[in-house]
């Protein structure tokens, strides 16, 4: 019951004024679905690169990207992103941010609406609805970043170190936070992650990738009973 299919991936990227470099190099990966996977290693070990491809925001150089079923050559709706930096519009509201996936794929207003407001109630944004980005602390927009990943309920969820700017007490209060989020939903998570801890909390296996070219080191099986 493979969810996601990573086979031979290979990615080269060829800026213009520079050499190239291999960021990526034979990836082979397959996630169940409802599985939660971390990916760790040094920086440029090519984590955000690989989260990029699955995402369908940059293209592969070679092999095959699968998310249920349908090869990934730009992003699929079934999949939800969380970036490093909040990357909220400025000029909407908290609230009208977390839409914006909804909107975007037409899907009922009324239910959507009532599914944006509890994950703010679950993430602690109940009350700054109304509220512009500028008037959030970058750990609360960070959060709502999340909220926004997540309305449209995707099948996949991806996120590229998305608490890596939050405060040490904020991040385990998130951490929290998500694994409640993911198992009342049972979607299947990718996260990209400098902390080992947070890995080995969150996830059911750990990708390791090592750099230059970035390939994957080992795959470690977390085996503990959760909390
Ligand atoms: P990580 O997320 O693990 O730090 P990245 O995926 O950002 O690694 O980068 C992997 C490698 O690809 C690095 O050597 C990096 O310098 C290179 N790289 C990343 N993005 C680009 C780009 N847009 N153009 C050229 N090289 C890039
Ligand atoms: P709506 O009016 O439906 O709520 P938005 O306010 O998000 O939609 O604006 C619609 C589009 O107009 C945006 O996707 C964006 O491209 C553009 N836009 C609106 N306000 C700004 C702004 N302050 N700066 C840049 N682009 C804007």
């Amino acid at each position: 019951d493979s969810w996601i299919e990573v086979a031979g991936l290979d990615k080269q990227y060829q800026p213009r004024r520079s050499a190239p470099t291999q960021a990526l190099r034979d990836i082979n990966l397959t996630v169940r679905r409802g599985e939660f996977i971390s990916v760790v290693g040094p920086s440029g070990c090519g984590k955000t690169t690989l989260l990029k491809i699955l995402a369908g925001l940059s293209p592969k150089t070679a092999g095959t990207v699968r998310i249920a079923g349908t090869e990934v050559v730009r992003p699929l709706r079934e999949v939800g992103m969380v970036f490093q930096a909040p990357t909220l519009l400025p000029w909407r509201t908290i609230f009208d941010n977390v839409m914006v996936p909804a909107e975007i794929q037409k899907l009922d207003p009324a239910r959507h609406r009532a599914r944006a407001q509890e994950l703010l109630d679950m993430v602690g944004l109940t009350g700054f609805e109304r509220k512009y980005p500028h008037e959030l602390s970058g750990g609360m927009q960070q959060r709502a970043g999340i909220c926004r990943a997540l309305v449209h309920d995707p099948a996949v969820l991806l996120m590229d170190e998305p608490f890596g700017a939050l405060d040490a007490m904020t991040r385990e209060y998130m951490n929290v936070e998500l694994l409640r989020i993911w198992r009342e939903s049972g979607q299947t998570a990718v996260l990209v992650t400098h902390s080992i801890p947070e890995a080995v909390f969150l996830s059911d296996r750990v990708v390791v990738l090592s750099p230059r070219p970035g390939r994957i080191a080992e795959i470690l099986t977390i085996d503990l009973d959760r909390p």
